[in-house]
């Protein structure tokens, strides 16, 4: 049998760099023990997180309600990391999520509510043309509070991409001294890894040395 060669080996396309504000990694990249939101080395655990990103007028689907956010998730653009993240974080972390779910959820009783206010109006229960304006403010007010809890505490507990291309995802909302960590040590795997060629001498053992 022929040893392993090492060039025959996929490429290491992995890539971790500072876009800005933004960290910048590959699709799959595998990144230091360093929390994303704190920057601590302490209890950091990896979680895959599937980012979604959304160009800026996709949010006008939005308004239209759950067949608009239904269209959007054909839309936009998805990508997987394995994030490093710390326990404390990750919990709170995961509050959000819930807080945002609860939100999105809520349309289905405001729905309810707006067309009951519109039957009411159709049976004469109310005054005229009171019904629209009821359905109206409930629509209004499910779509303030929906991007309120979006675009506030929520996201800062959270790391989002800010877009995704076909090689790179563009992560925001990575703690600064995590950002220049997380870099500093993909570049040193990389520079390591390529630096070291691997002896053809080594037949057999190769597959599994350190
Ligand atoms: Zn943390």
């Amino acid at each position: 049998m022929q040893p392993v060669d090492a060039s025959l080996r996929p490429a290491t396309a992995e890539l971790v760099r500072l876009e800005g504000d933004l960290l910048a990694v590959s699709h799959g990249a595998r990144l230091a023990s360093v929390c994303v939101k704190c920057a601590t080395r302490d209890d950091v655990v990896r979680r895959l997180e599937v980012m979604h990103a959304q160009r800026p007028w996709m949010w006008l689907f939005y308004l239209t309600g759950v067949l608009g956010i239904v269209i959007l998730s054909f839309l936009q653009r998805t990508g997987g990391v394995l994030l490093p993240i710390c326990t404390a974080c990750d919990a709170r972390w995961r509050r959000a999520v819930r807080v945002r779910s609860l939100t999105t959820l809520a349309i289905i009783p405001v729905s309810v509510a707006a067309i009951g206010a519109l039957a009411a109006e159709a049976r004469g229960r109310l005054p005229n043309g009171a019904g629209a304006w009821i359905a109206l403010a409930l629509a209004a007010a499910w779509t303030a509070a929906y991007v309120a809890v979006h675009a506030g505490k929520s996201r800062r507990a959270m790391v989002t991409a800010a877009s995704i291309d076909r090689s790179l995802i563009f992560l925001r909302g990575v703690h600064p001294d995590a950002r220049r960590e997380l870099v500093a040590e993909a570049t040193a795997v990389r520079h390591g890894a390529g630096a070291k060629p691997r002896s053809s001498t080594l037949s057999g053992a190769s597959a599994d040395d350190e």
